[in-house]
C-alpha cells in the first residue's frame, strides 16, 4: 500500500484527506514539484527545491517548516526505494469562504501533500530501447506565467488530451509569433548541423530542471554547443533532432512533429551523446 506525506503526518494513501475549502481545490492555488528517485537517490534535488521556494515566494504562500530532504527520503525509504518520482505539492491551504484575495497567512496554513509513483527504470542511452515520440505542435493557448509550476494545470492538460486523441505522445507548443516554447508537459530542444538549441527563459515557459542539467552537464563535459534561443516551427521541422525533456523522462528523442518526420525518422548521434552524458552525471546536481 502507498504511504504518503499529509501535513506532517505519513500515512496510507487511502486515509489522507483534505479540505474542500482547501484553495488548492478550489482555485489551482499551489505549486508542485516532481522529483526522480533511483534506488533512494535523487536527480536535481536542490535545484528542485530551490524552483519550489521561488514559485512559494512569487505567490506569497509561506513556505512550510519541514526539512524536505528528510522528509521526502523517508517517504521513499516507506515506498521500497526502488524507481520512483516523487509528487510533492504545496497549496495556499483551506480558507473558511471562497473569495479570490490571498488569505491572511497568520490564518491559514499551507497544505503539504507528497506521495510517489512508479517512474519506470532509468533512461538509457541505447537508441535501440529509447523511448521515441511522435508529437503534434499547436499554438500555446495557456496563460502567461508559466514560469510557475502552478497546480492549476488545465490548459497544460487541455494542449496534452489533444495529443492524446489523436494518438499522439506529447504537443509541442508554439506562441503568436510562431516561436517553440516547449510542450505541455516537456522543455523542447532541436539539434541543427551541431548545435543545440532552445528556447530562453521567459514567462512563456518552465525553467524545466532537466532543461538546466542537459544545458550544464553538455557545457561542462562536452563540447557541444548549446544556444538558448528562439526558433519557430518551420526550423523545428526542418531540424536534424528534436529531443524533450522532464524529470520522469530525462531525454527523449522526437521523431515525428505534425506527422513530418524528424532528421533520419530515428534517434539522433547528438541524442545518444548527451542522454549518455545524462545519465553520467545526474547526480552530481
Ligand atoms: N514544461 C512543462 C509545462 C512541464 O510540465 C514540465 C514538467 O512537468 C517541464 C517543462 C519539464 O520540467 P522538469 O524538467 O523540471 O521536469
Amino acid at each position: 500500500m502507498s504511504i504518503v506525506y499529509l501535513n506532517g503526518t505519513f500515512l496510507p494513501m487511502q486515509q489522507a484527506t483534505i479540505s474542500p475549502m482547501d484553495r488548492g481545490f478550489l482555485f489551482g492555488d499551489g505549486i508542485y514539484e516532481v522529483i526522480p528517485s533511483y534506488g533512494g537517490k535523487f536527480v536535481g534535488f536542490k535545484a528542485h527545491i530551490e524552483r519550489l521556494k521561488s514559485g512559494l515566494a512569487e505567490l506569497m504562500i509561506r513556505e512550510p517548516e519541514i526539512d524536505w530532504y528528510a522528509m521526502l527520503s523517508s517517504l521513499v525509504a516507506q515506498n521500497g526505494s526502488g524507481d520512483l518520482g516523487l509528487y510533492l505539492h504545496v497549496s495556499r491551504g483551506a480558507d473558511e469562504r471562497r473569495f479570490h484575495a490571498y488569505s491572511d497567512p497568520t490564518k491559514v496554513s499551507p497544505t503539504v501533500y507528497a506521495f510517489t509513483f512508479q517512474i519506470g527504470s532509468e533512461p538509457i542511452a541505447d537508441p535501440a530501447k529509447t523511448k521515441r515520440y511522435r508529437c503534434g505542435m499547436t499554438e500555446d493557448k495557456r496563460w502567461r506565467r508559466c514560469h510557475i509550476k502552478s497546480t492549476a494545470l488545465l490548459g497544460n492538460v487541455m494542449h496534452f488530451q489533444e495529443g492524446q486523441s489523436a494518438g499522439l505522445d506529447e504537443m509541442i507548443l508554439y506562441n503568436a509569433q510562431g516561436q517553440v516554447t516547449e510542450a505541455s508537459a516537456c522543455n523542447v530542444f532541436m539539434v541543427k548541423q551541431g548545435v543545440v538549441y532552445t528556447a530562453p527563459l521567459d514567462d512563456q515557459l518552465l525553467p524545466g530542471i532537466t532543461r538546466a542539467l542537459v544545458i550544464n552537464i553538455l557545457a561542462k563535459y562536452s563540447d557541444i554547443e548549446v544556444r538558448e534561443e528562439f526558433f519557430d516551427k518551420s526550423e523545428l521541422l526542418a531540424a536534424d533532432e528534436v529531443w524533450i525533456t522532464s524529470s520522469s523522462k530525462e531525454i527523449v528523442p522526437v521523431i515525428e512533429v505534425a506527422g513530418q518526420k524528424i532528421g533520419h525518422g530515428e534517434p539522433g548521434a547528438i541524442w545518444c551523446r548527451a542522454q549518455k552524458l545524462f545519465s553520467d552525471h545526474k547526480y552530481e546536481y
